[in-house]
């Protein structure tokens, strides 16, 4: 399989249809990333790496972080896996990422693990199993791609805690049912700041064959059980690229991870992941380009799920 040339065709075939999309900018840090940015990467479960166009630029990875705070909150509860599932859903649920409606029907207990108030609940879960959610995710990636210098940007952490009123309210609402432990400025320090962490595709697709190798860390030791792991795909196919997650599924048949970054990781389950960055986003917060190379790479090899 040469590895390089399909993800050279894959960009390409992106790049060869209409529509970019616009990078987000009701993060105004965000709004200053270079829009033509275009990267993509793969890393196989033996380890080996290839990348193309920007792969090694980092970008904010903003909800990818998501996909991270996840597995390890799981990770850290070891067998009391249902005490976070009490507090957040696994199904789609049909809104925005950020919206406040379903919350109050449900109750304060969000959707899935991927919209923001489900990722709000999750960190707070990391927050109460280690002490430290950033320092948790950020040594997690650090450790799986092999890169040190990855790091929270903390401009951006500021850029999104000054504008981040939908976030505070979901936060505060959350509270307002019980189903937070900490304070919500801590949760909400953590969510922000492990949002702002900036690594590359090469970075991304390295950390993401945890879930290619059914759970199991670089290092060789097991992070989340082969059930958990499954299970966390599950969620990332259902749930993880926002209100397209239907579309993504059916374009690219593959676990994924959006961000407004522009940023998108998704597990080849068994060969390893792949990860594409491209800052203009569609509608839905998806990146386009991301998307559309995706869909060119696995409509070219029929690597899929299915
Ligand atoms: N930190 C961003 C927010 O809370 C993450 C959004 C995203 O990437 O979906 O709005």
């Amino acid at each position: 399989m040469d590895y390089q040339q399909l993800l050279h065709q894959a960009m390409a075939t992106a790049l060869s249809a209409p529509g970019r999309g616009r990078p987000a900018d009701y993060i105004p840090a965000l709004a200053a990333v270079d829009p033509t940015a275009f990267g993509m990467a793969i890393a196989t479960v033996d380890g080996e790496v290839f990348g193309a166009g920007d792969w090694e630029t980092p970008f904010s990875v903003q909800s990818v972080s998501k996909l991270f705070t996840l597995a390890l909150a799981l990770a850290e509860g070891g067998e009391d896996a249902d005490a976070l599932w009490r507090r957040v859903g696994r199904e789609p649920s049909g809104n925005p990422f950020n919206s406040l409606v379903q919350l109050e029907t449900e109750q304060g207990i969000p959707r899935n693990p991927f919209i923001n108030a489900g990722a709000l609940v999750v960190t707070d879960r990391l927050l109460e199993l280690t002490g430290d959610a950033v320092g948790a995710v950020r040594d997690f990636l650090r450790a799986e791609s092999g890169n040190d210098a990855i790091e929270v940007d903390d401009a951006v952490a500021a850029s999104e805690a000054r504008h981040g009123h939908r976030n505070a309210a979901l936060a505060h609402f959350i509270a307002s049912y019980g189903n937070l432990r900490n304070p919500v400025e801590s949760v909400l320090a953590h969510y922000y700041a492990h949002c702002a962490m900036t690594a590359s595709c090469r970075d991304l697709a390295l950390v993401g064959r945890f879930l290619a190798r059914h759970g199991v860390r670089a290092d060789g030791s097991r992070l989340l059980s082969r059930s958990e792991a499954k299970r966390v795909n599950a969620v990332l196919l259902t749930c993880g690229t926002y209100d397209a997650a239907g579309e993504f599924a059916f374009r690219v048949g593959l676990p994924g991870k959006s961000g407004v970054g522009g940023g998108i990781l998704a597990v080849l389950p068994g060969r390893g992941a792949v990860c594409v960055w491209s800052p203009g986003l569609d509608q839905a917060g998806n990146s386009v380009l991301g998307v559309a190379a995706l869909d060119a790479l696995t409509t070219a090899t029929g690597w899929s799920v299915f």
